[in-house]
């Protein structure tokens, strides 16, 4: 083949993996896979059969031509016919039989891609057939659809096991005149000369199945709906505090509380349909293998302790355990919950379950949802190389899994704080009045509200909305505040005063009040940072209420840090001074105030002992510091960034 010959092979695999990839009711987060077969010549002038086949790691719905690796078909081929081959010598075999270096590591499917004897070959976990196949005659529908236009395989494990078996299969029953491969309790393959005929194959074995249940399900008896309670976010935060322990790590918990999720965790039945196991093996790696029925986290601990010792006797490996705490909890007034690491790792869970709820619903209407037994699902969840990915360990940032709260996030100093929040990987929810603050970072842990903080609703949905959206709340920075124009104290109406101390102070003062109870609760401890000012230390004339405000609201910081403590609650402050480049400091006025003094622009903004700027990012930095390792056992303490003072010093 010429090299234009293969990059349109390639180019039209990319294309039709794409569009699988984008259904998400056929594979879901990584899960899936594809390949092509085609002929290269190598360095030394031989042509050579290659499986160009997904990468571990890549998503169908994203891949690049870059997402295949070359892989020597032959070799791949003979490593069917052997005995046996444990996960990492398969692994290896791949990898050493890969033509280029810089390719990911093969799909675990790869070896069964290898023997399908057709150019182009998908595989998927479509919703539909895994719901038929994991109902209680399965099988039989399956058959009763399909007839004999597939071939069944019956489960195994995924990998070399499956590669196997259906090597000895195809020796029995050759696939010539069969549209596609059913893997019970687990999906499909198709398979063609071009890569929209095994496209359209899959599209069209999935449609029958989707048909078959469109029809069941319409003679289904609807979920009795049952009354909401309102979420009470202390509640919320306990739960997120106790599944944090169980974990040994903080956890975010995003919570779907649509009508379908809602019905679902207040059917009935819900303790026996939801423990019967996830749709496909796959999921177990994200979900568990079962989800928490409400609350009793201890009780999930114990039931997943007792199937690991029950399971891991019989491992293929010495194995060690993973965390005991649940991935999803349905409970009948949070809704489901998908726990994880991180925002994204929540998503993917959360986006996993309300796929598996629509499958046993599905299932449950053709009389009974029946997934594969524990032992099959422990093999998966505990795979070899699996473990492997968990020893490597990993240097998760500093604040995974933990929530913070900005006030004024918008710009300036609380914008900043925001990034440096963020960069260390906090889930960072930002509150302004400016509705721009809603788009200060695309970051799928950024989340801004718009808020008046000097209205009651405004503290309260703060407060709480952390701790709804995200679960719970760590860290909050106290940035808020307002700089009006020089008045001497002469001259200054009551009014005028009355709304700084409002801003600056009263709004402070009932933020902390109510997000105390969070705070506690915190897995790590909660902090606070107040942004401060120069001002406390040496106030000017002309800033009566600003310096008054800032000044009162150092001394509760300092008094909150003596009575929190206790709480494990850390309360410190920042002091900036002359942070030029935030929304309030034009050039104009730059230049009028640099003329004031007799300075030009640039010695005005270093007018200090150190001779340098001060930057809003210098004051992020030092806030999530502040929240850090560094100062962890450090409260009540006020660090001044301005450059060094004389009137500080
Ligand atoms: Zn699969």
């Amino acid at each position: 083949m010429t090299i234009t010959e293969i990059s349109r092979l390639i180019e039209d695999r990319v294309h039709s993996s794409r569009m699988l990839g984008s259904n998400k009711s056929l594979v879901l987060h990584g899960g899936g896979n594809t390949s092509v077969k085609v002929k290269e010549r190598n360095l030394v002038g031989e042509e050579e059969d290659i499986l160009y086949v997904k990468g571990s790691g890549w998503d169908l719905e994203t891949i690049t031509a870059d997402g295949f690796s070359p892989v020597r078909l032959d070799h791949l081929k003979k490593m069917a016919g052997l005995e046996r081959l444990t996960d990492s010598e398969m692994l290896n075999e791949m990898v050493t039989h890969q033509t280029r270096a810089t390719a990911p590591a093969p799909s675990v499917e790869a070896v069964l891609h290898a023997i399908i004897p057709y150019r182009y070959v998908d595989h998927t976990h479509a919703d539909a057939v895994v719901a038929i196949s994991n109902s209680v005659n399965g099988d039989e529908l399956l058959r009763e659809i399909y007839g004999d236009t597939v071939m069944y395989v019956p489960y195994i494990m995924p990998g070399f096991d499956l590669s196997r078996l259906c090597a000895v299969l195809f020796e029995k029953e050759p696939l010539a005149g069969k549209k596609g491969i059913i893997l019970l309790h687990h999906g499909v393959f198709t398979y063609g000369d071009t890569a929209g005929e095994s496209y359209d194959r899959m599209i069209e074995l999935v449609d029958k199945a989707e048909q078959y249940l469109a029809k069941r399900r319409a003679s289904a008896e609807p979920v009795k709906i049952t009354e909401r309670t309102s979420v009470t976010p202390l509640d919320l935060c306990i739960f997120r505090k106790q599944i944090s322990a169980a974990a040994g790590f903080p956890v975010i918990i995003k919570r779907a509380t649509d009508n379908k999720s809602m019905d679902f965790c207040n059917r009935e039945d819900v303790t026996i349909i939801s423990q019967q196991g996830p749709a496909t093996p796959d999921h177990v790696i994200r979900t568990k293998r079962l989800p928490l029925v409400g609350r009793d986290i201890d009780k999930f601990v114990n039931a997943y302790k007792n199937y690991f010792a029950q399971h891991a006797l019989t491992a293929r490996n010495p194995i060690s355990m993973l965390d005991p705490a649940p991935r999803v909890a349905l409970d009948p007034c949070f809704g489901v919950c998908a726990i994880g690491k991180t925002v994204k790792d929540a998503n993917i869970i959360a986006d996993i379950y309300e796929h598996t709820i629509d499958i046993i619903l599905s299932a449950t209407s053709l009389g009974g949802y029946s997934a594969l037994p524990a032992k099959d699902i422990f093999d998966v969840e505990y795979w070899e190389l699996e473990q492997a990915k968990l020893k490597k360990g990993n240097a998760a940032p500093p604040f995974t899994g933990e929530i913070a709260l900005v006030t004024g996030a918008a710009s300036g100093i609380g914008k900043a704080c925001v990034f440096s929040l963020l960069a260390r990987g906090a889930t960072v929810i930002g509150v302004d009045i400016n509705p721009s603050v809603k788009d200060i970072s695309a970051n799928a842990a950024y989340h801004g509200i718009v808020t008046d903080l000097t209205s009651d609703d405004g503290i309260k949905i703060a407060a709480d909305q952390a701790v709804l959206l995200f679960g719970g709340l760590d860290m909050l920075v106290l940035n808020a505040g307002m700089f009006p124009e020089s008045k001497t104290v002469a001259e200054l109406d009551y009014e005028k005063w009355q709304r700084v101390l409002q801003l600056n102070l009263d709004v402070n003062f009932r933020l902390l009040q109510n997000a105390y109870p969070y705070l506690k609760n915190a897995p790590k401890g909660g902090r606070v940072v107040i942004v401060g000012s120069k001002n406390v230390a040496a106030p000017g004339p002309g800033a009566s209420a600003y310096s008054v405000s800032k000044a009162a609201l150092n001394q509760l910081a300092r008094v909150a840090a003596m009575e929190w403590g206790k709480d494990g609650i850390r309360i410190n402050s920042v002091h900036p001074n002359a942070v030029f480049d935030t929304g309030i400091w034009t050039e104009e006025i730059l230049r009028a105030r640099a003329q004031h003094y007799g300075l030009t622009v640039d010695e005005y903004k270093k007018n200090n002992i150190l001779k340098t700027e001060i930057k809003s990012s210098d004051v992020g930095e030092l806030v999530a510091e502040l929240c850090g390792a560094i100062f962890s056992k450090t409260t009540g303490a006020q660090v001044p960034i301005d450059g060094g003072n004389d009137r500080v010093i």
